[in-house]
């Protein structure tokens, strides 16, 4: 039976796992313990998030007031993309829908319609969510309320640091035992290959029956003691460097998360309470680290609050998460890279479906084969939407955008894109997400809807007016997102 688990590392990825292990498997079903180095430290990055990471916080019980004053966090409702498509253009993926059916036809069909007319706003701030996020306002949407309240959704920027020291009180609290020491090596069973004890450098030896590993992109377990391949998918994720740096904040508060596209990749700003998080994600083969550093000092809206950390990553993830008696979450199990924020959302998915299939005993061949292939699937679904935006670009200013948008792409992608370039069709799954940055990104599609024509654009053009209209007015009743921040305890200036 399996009764004793051991989680290698203490990020954000092994906090969350302690945290859900703990709440889950509780009434001392499961012995867990977390070792973890303060010496080594954590990534220190990761602070932006989706949707998701509600459903995780429910799932703990979170009070989620309390999570924003402990974590320093703020709203998000959307991302915002500036200079992507073509240089000079902003679009948002807004978390939420844009518009409204129509005659129950996707919103985004009568919209592609009346595109050239230059009364109709663009597509993207058609969405609450975006509106609100630019205009700097907040509310919580709301499923019981009238119909604009349930078509928008909300994530969180907050500070990483802040959020693993939040989930490490939770999960001691119920019973999670934690050991500082730094992991030497691993010793295993010499028939089955699984692991059974992990030595730190101090001498002191644990054993488990199942391990988590959690140490980030060292993959301490899963790759040096189990040998899992890591796939690399740098063919079609360029970037494989990142330069992070803090600073001051100096604009109002507005709930998105923006990212500027630059000549060989593209810079975050992430707002929180007492901080802003900046970033430059970019190739190396495409920029010396000295210019991203230079454009992205250049780009500071306040004094740096500490020194650039230079990060570089493979994109890319291992092709058995879960191998003999050990599973990986977080950057050990792989990384696409920032952008859209999809890291700590494939953690909790790892966790989550970990849960779900955690084994009994220890013939778990079928559960640790469901789980390598859920996984995989969830990766590659999020990793063609990254490659997207990506590919879909129109600039020609720089190499490293003519060579992303010459790339031949994986073939569930180049099937996705022909469909919307061909008819507007959409994965129902992913409609949100896709249309507003295909469209955003200049991607049109040829023919929409036939049941669009039916309405006289005349008509059609009132219509998608009035919606507009009804959407201002609706989001001219939100508070300001400061203000909102400041009523639930938050502490902001503006
Ligand atoms: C540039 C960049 C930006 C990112 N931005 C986002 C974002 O906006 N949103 C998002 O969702 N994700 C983002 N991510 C990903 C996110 O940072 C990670 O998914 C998240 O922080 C989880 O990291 P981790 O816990 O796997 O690894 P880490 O934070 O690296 O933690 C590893 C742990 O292992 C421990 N460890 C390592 N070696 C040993 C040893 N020998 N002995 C004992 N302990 C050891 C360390 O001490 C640490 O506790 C970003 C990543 C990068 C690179």
């Amino acid at each position: 039976m399996i009764k004793n688990l051991i989680i290698l590392g203490g990020g954000t990825a092994g906090w969350m796992a302690a945290a859900a292990f703990s709440q889950i498997f509780r009434h001392d079903s499961l012995n867990i313990r977390l070792i973890e180095s303060d010496e080594i430290g954590t990534i220190g990055v990761g602070e932006s998030t989706i949707p998701a990471i509600r459903d995780f916080n429910r799932l703990l019980g979170i009070d989620e007031q309390e999570f924003i004053r402990e974590t320093r966090a703020t709203l998000k409702l959307a991302i915002k993309f500036t200079d992507w498509g073509r240089i000079g253009q902003e679009y948002f993926h807004p978390f939420g829908h844009s518009g409204r059916d129509i005659n129950a036809v996707d919103f985004h069909h009568h919209w592609v319609s009346l595109r050239d007319d230059n009364d109709i706003a663009e597509f993207s701030r058609f969405s609450v969510a975006a509106e609100a996020a630019e205009q700097g306002r907040f509310s919580l949407p709301s499923q019981n309320n009238d119909f604009w309240s349930s078509t928008y959704s909300y994530a969180f920027h907050f500070d990483a640091g802040l959020y693993a020291q939040y989930l490490r009180k939770y999960a001691e609290a119920r019973g999670v035992e934690r050991i500082e020491g730094k992991y030497l090596s691993a010793d295993r069973n010499s028939n089955s290959g699984d692991i059974v004890r992990l030595n730190l450098t101090s001498g002191a030896q644990f054993e488990a029956d199942f391990f988590i590993d959690a140490t980030g992109f060292r993959a301490l377990l899963l790759n040096d003691v189990l040998k899992s391949p890591y796939e690399n998918w740098k063919e079609w994720l360029k970037c494989d460097s990142a330069i992070a740096i803090p600073c001051g904040t100096r604009k109002s508060f507005k709930a998105f998360t923006h990212a500027s596209a630059h000549s060989a990749g593209w810079r975050w700003r992430i707002p929180l309470q007492h901080r802003v998080g900046n970033g430059s994600v970019y190739s190396s083969e495409y920029i010396s680290k000295e210019d991203a550093l230079h454009d992205l000092l250049a780009n500071l809206e306040a004094e740096p609050l500490a020194e650039p950390r230079y990060l570089s990553f493979v994109p890319g993830m291992r092709q058995e998460q879960w191998k003999n008696n050990c599973v990986g979450i977080g950057l050990s199990a792989g990384f696409l890279e920032p952008l859209e924020s999809t890291s700590i959302y494939l953690i909790q998915y790892g966790i989550q479906k970990l849960i779900e299939y955690f084994p009994v005993s220890k013939d778990f061949s079928l559960a640790q084969k469901e789980f390598n292939l859920q996984l995989t699937k969830e990766f590659v679904r999020i990793r063609d939407f990254i490659i997207m935006h990506y590919a879909e670009n129109q600039r020609d200013d720089s190499q490293f955008w003519q060579d992303c948008r010459n790339m031949s792409l994986p073939d569930g992608l180049a099937y996705r894109q022909a469909i919307f370039r061909g008819a507007g069709l959409v994965d129902p799954k992913q409609y949100g997400l896709y249309a507003s940055v295909c469209l955003g990104q200049n991607v049109i599609p040829e023919f929409y809807d036939a049941r669009v024509d039916v309405i006289p654009p005349p008509e059609r053009k009132k219509i998608l007016k009035k919606i507009k209209q009804e959407q201002e007015v609706f989001i001219s009743r939100f508070p300001l997102l400061v203000d909102w921040l400041r009523s639930v305890g938050a502490a902001v200036d503006d």
